[in-house]
C-alpha cells in the first residue's frame, strides 16, 4: 500500500523549455500518452485528488511539462500529450525536441508510465515514446486506460496481446489494465510508480520523505521540519498553467 506517497502530492512547477527544467537530481517518474488517452484522469486517480493534473484537452496548456512533488526529491512528471490531429508542424517539432531530449537524457527519470487507450494502444507516436525511452533501458509501465470500456475478456486479451507485442521489442515494458472510472488496476499502478521511485521496499515504513541510501543524501536534512526544498532556491519559476 503506497497511498501515503500519493496523498502528499503537491504541484511544483511547469516548464515549456529544456532550460527551465529543475536540476537533474532526485527521482522522477514521467507520465506520457496521446491526448485524450486518460493521462490526467490517471494521475488524478493515483493521487486520489481531482484536479491535481488538470483534466483538459486544451492544446495550449498541455504543451508544458508539469512537475509534482510526492516526497523529498521525489517527483511525478506530467508530459505534454501528443497526437493532436491539427497541431501545427512547428508545435510538433518543438514537442519532439522537448520530450525526446527529456526522455533520453534526464538522469533523474527512473521510469515512464505510458497511458494508452485500451481500445487502441501502440499508435505510432506511442512507439516513438518507447523507442526514445526504452533505449535508456529503464522501465516502462503501460496503463491500458479506460478498461471499463471493454469487457473483462476483451480487456485481458488486449493486455496479453500488447504485452506480447511489446516484450519482443522492449524487454523493460510491463502492461496492465487501468480505469480511472472504476479504479481497476489502481493499486497495481501505484505500486509500479512507487517501485520506480524506489519507494516500493519495506511497505510499512514507506514514509514519503524517507531517502533511500545513496540517493541525493545531502540535499535535505533527514530530521527537522519540512522546509522549502533547497534545490528550488534561485530557480526561475516556470510558467504556471493557466486555468
Ligand atoms: P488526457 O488528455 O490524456 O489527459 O485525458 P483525460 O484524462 O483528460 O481524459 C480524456 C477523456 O477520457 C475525458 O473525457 C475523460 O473523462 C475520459 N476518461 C478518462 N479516463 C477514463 C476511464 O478510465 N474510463 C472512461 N470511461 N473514461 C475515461
Amino acid at each position: 500500500m503506497h497511498h501515503a506517497l500519493f496523498t502528499r502530492v503537491q504541484y511544483l512547477l511547469s516548464v515549456g523549455e529544456l532550460s527551465q527544467l529543475p536540476p537533474d537530481r532526485g527521482a522522477e517518474v514521467a507520465f506520457a500518452g496521446r491526448s485524450n488517452a486518460g493521462k490526467s484522469s490517471a494521475i488524478n486517480a493515483l493521487c486520489g485528488r481531482r484536479g491535481i493534473a488538470f483534466v483538459s484537452r486544451t492544446p495550449g496548456r498541455t504543451q508544458l511539462i508539469n512537475f509534482f512533488q510526492v516526497g523529498a526529491g521525489r517527483y511525478l512528471v506530467d508530459l505534454p500529450g501528443y497526437g493532436y490531429a491539427n497541431a501545427p508542424a512547428a508545435q510538433r517539432a518543438r514537442w519532439e525536441v522537448l520530450i525526446g531530449t527529456y526522455l533520453r537524457q534526464r538522469q533523474a527519470l527512473r521510469g515512464l508510465i505510458l497511458v494508452m487507450d485500451a481500445r487502441h494502444p501502440l499508435t505510432p507516436l506511442d512507439r516513438r515514446m518507447l523507442d526514445w525511452f526504452a533505449a535508456t533501458r529503464r522501465p516502462v509501465h503501460a496503463l491500458l486506460s479506460k478498461a471499463d470500456k471493454l469487457s473483462r475478456q476483451a480487456g485481458q486479451r488486449q493486455r496479453m496481446e500488447s504485452q506480447e507485442a511489446l516484450s519482443r521489442l522492449y524487454p523493460t515494458v510491463s502492461v496492465q489494465l487501468f480505469s480511472s472510472s472504476t479504479s481497476v488496476g489502481l493499486e497495481e499502478a501505484r505500486e509500479a510508480v512507487a517501485r520506480m521511485l524506489e519507494m516500493g521496499k519495506g511497505a510499512e515504513g514507506d514514509a514519503p520523505d524517507a531517502t533511500p541510501e545513496g540517493v541525493e543524501s545531502n540535499r535535505e536534512p533527514r530530521s527537522g521540519p519540512r522546509k522549502r526544498n533547497p534545490r528550488l532556491k534561485g530557480i526561475k519559476p516556470g510558467v504556471k498553467p493557466q486555468l
